[in-house]
């Protein structure tokens, strides 16, 4: 068996552990004769993964009681729909930030709801930055201010948080969910898909501060509404089993490596191998302003598009998978989640010093 280094933004890299005893796992779970495939979402055995899922969250996150953790399906695309339903429910009005595709998304559907602003963008340089934010021109009363944390496709992330306030911050957490500590108390509502950096697909976890539940619209279909989930504890239809119990499996993973602080500094290093190298090539760049660059997602060029396309091309056959860049940058990007060893972030500069000087 040979396994590759798979630079995919998502669905990415799953911890090899994690995948080996979810393998030995398969056919009996745990004595009990059946996979978790197969079992009940009521069962006690499964109630124990569901529980167990949580509790590590909460333990590695370090989430406050206060808080709701609720495991959906639906990406975190439909969170787009969910989030005004359930949240714009005072003046109607909320901000957004606009630093890629997904923010746009995210502002294009709440503009079916209410009255959304765009407080500044990042459009005008290809979303390579985190634009300045500027407090007067955020609205006062806001019934919420919305981000996306880490932006998947440029290669952005947000250093400093913007500073709204009374009004909740909500975030898009998708791509840097569990790669760095992150203080939830700072936010309304933290959410993301799994599929980057926690599980497979089919996932979507919502960390809500309570008091922001139980005001949805009245038009808020019953699977978007939020309130009924966490009544529910996640159980009101059956949940994606499979993926949560993968779920648990990695944050079990996470935290016999020393949690999310450990996890940050081994990010830190395996980014800052790529960037120096990206620094000081003559041959490949980086695309982003080096003060917002994200730990997770490394977007990159050479200055020609047939050269970018040769080096996917050999990148591939040499076992370093899904280099190309998303379609609306072009170039190249490496996703370097926490299951990427540093073994394959060395592994992809050495390939990266090999190409450039056979190629210059
Ligand atoms: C991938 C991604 C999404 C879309 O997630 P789905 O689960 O496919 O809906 C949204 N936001 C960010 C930041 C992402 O990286």
């Amino acid at each position: 068996m040979s396994r590759v280094y798979n630079f995919s933004a998502g669905p990415s890299m799953l911890p090899e552990p994690v995948l080996k005893q979810a393998a030995a796992e398969m056919l009996d779970y745990h004595g009990c004769g059946q996979s978790v495939m197969e079992m009940s979402h009521r069962s006690k055995v499964f109630d124990d993964i569901i529980k167990g899922a949580e509790a590590l969250l909460r333990e590695l996150m370090n989430i406050p009681d206060n808080y709701k953790v609720l495991f959906l399906q639906g990406g975190a695309s439909t969170q787009f729909a969910a989030i005004p339903l359930n949240f714009m429910n005072g003046s109607g009005k909320a901000d957004y930030v606009i630093t890629g595709q997904w923010a746009k998304k995210a502002f294009a559907e709440a503009q079916k709801y209410g009255d959304v602003k765009a407080v500044a963008s990042s459009a005008d340089k290809t979303f390579s930055y985190i634009p300045k934010l500027d407090k007067s021109t955020f609205t006062p009363d806001a019934d919420y201010f919305y981000i996306c944390m880490n932006n998947t496709i440029y290669g952005t992330v947000y250093h400093e948080l913007p500073d709204t306030g009374k009004v909740p911050l909500i975030a898009d957490i998708s791509s840097c969910f569990l790669s760095e500590p992150l203080d939830v108390t700072k936010f309304g509502m933290v959410y993301g898909g799994a599929q980057k950096n926690v599980a497979p697909a089919g996932l979507t976890i919502c960390i809500i501060r309570e008091d922001l539940l139980g005001n949805a619209r009245d038009i808020t279909p019953t699977m978007l509404n939020y309130k009924v989930h966490a009544d529910a504890n996640s159980l009101y239809n059956t949940p994606p089993c499979y993926t949560i119990y993968i779920c648990k499996l990695v944050l079990e993973w996470l935290k016999a490596n020393g949690g999310l602080e450990a996890m940050k500094e081994r990010n830190v290093k395996k980014a800052k191998l790529l960037y120096d190298f990206l620094d000081n090539s003559k041959m490949f760049r980086g695309t982003v302003v080096p003060e917002d660059r994200s730990l997770m997602n490394v977007p990159f060029v050479t200055d020609s598009d047939e050269l970018n396309a040769k080096f996917v091309k050999e990148a591939t056959d040499a076992g370093l998978v899904n280099l190309k860049g998303h379609r609306t940058v072009g170039g190249m990007r490496a996703s370097i989640y926490n299951a990427m060893p540093y073994e394959g972030v060395q592994a992809l500069v050495d390939f990266m010093a090999k190409f450039e000087k056979e190629n210059a």
